[in-house]
């Protein structure tokens, strides 16, 4: 158990965002280390559990610093990692970073201060936890998890946390995968669309892997017109940072 002021990182690099309405923007990227989602498509099996160091990525090997991690640690690595032209914002990505709320919530409040905007990718499965951070973001990727991909996921608590980032350019990313269930994603959209139909949703394949094939292009063009009979701007777009060769 660690104060707000600490907490478990796995890595800390800048990169290019690779998915979302926002994908090829320019970011430092802070991974959470541990969550507690168990989606089988997952493809950061290394930031599922909390790691012992965390990597401070800039050019070169990485500076490695064990975990917990300060709150200031990280926010003083990611002010360097800023200081560039076309800086976009800083990401807190996962593993899942609403499963360590205080730390999250100090992190913002770094950020927020170095007025650095923050973009948050959550699976939004902790309410509590959404509540906690809500007020300082700029953006959010609210990833809504379908059941049959991520085994004890509740669609209907959605209901709760997307009203939580009101405050923010939200956005929703549903990721399909080999194995999923259709109605499980008209679903989804509708429990959106009863939110706020203009809401941006991005249905997105998962990357395929090995013993994992890929959703086909028809597939996706069923999950298109089916979203879009709930939605107004539905979008399909892939993981892209692979096929840049970035991390
Ligand atoms: S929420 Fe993200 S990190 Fe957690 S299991 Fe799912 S894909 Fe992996």
């Amino acid at each position: 158990m660690t104060g707000g002021e600490e907490g478990y990182v796995s890595e800390v690099f800048r990169s290019i965002q690779g998915e979302g309405p926002y994908v090829g923007v320019l970011q430092a990227f802070v991974r959470f280390a541990g969550c507690s989602a168990r989606c089988r498509y997952c493809d950061t099996e290394e930031a599922r559990e909390r790691t012992r160091e965390c990597a401070l990525r800039a050019l070169g090997e990485p500076r490695r610093v064990p975990n917990p991690v300060s709150a200031d640690e990280i926010s003083s690595f990611v002010r360097a990692l800023a200081n560039v032209p076309g800086f976009h914002s800083v990401s807190l990505t996962g593993g899942e970073p609403l499963d360590q709320p205080e730390f999250a919530t100090a992190l913002v409040a770094r950020f927020r201060a170095a007025g650095i905007p923050v973009y948050l990718e959550t699976a939004g499965l902790s309410v509590e936890g959404a509540r906690a951070v809500a007020g300082g973001l700029d953006f959010v990727s609210l990833d809504i998890k379908l059941p049959s991909l991520c085994p004890g996921v509740s669609l209907d608590a959605y209901r709760s946390v997307l009203p939580l980032f009101e405050g923010a350019r939200l956005f929703c990313k549903i990721v399909v995968a080999e194995g999923f269930v259709m109605d499980e994603l008209a679903a989804a959209a509708r429990i959106v669309s009863a939110y706020d139909r203009a809401t941006t949703v991005v249905v997105q394949p998962a990357t395929p892997a090995a013993g994992r094939g890929a959703v086909t292009g028809e597939r996706l063009l069923e999950c298109h017109a089916l979203a879009s009979t709930y939605l107004d701007d539905v979008r399909v777009i892939p993981q892209c940072h692979g096929c840049l060769g970035l991390r």
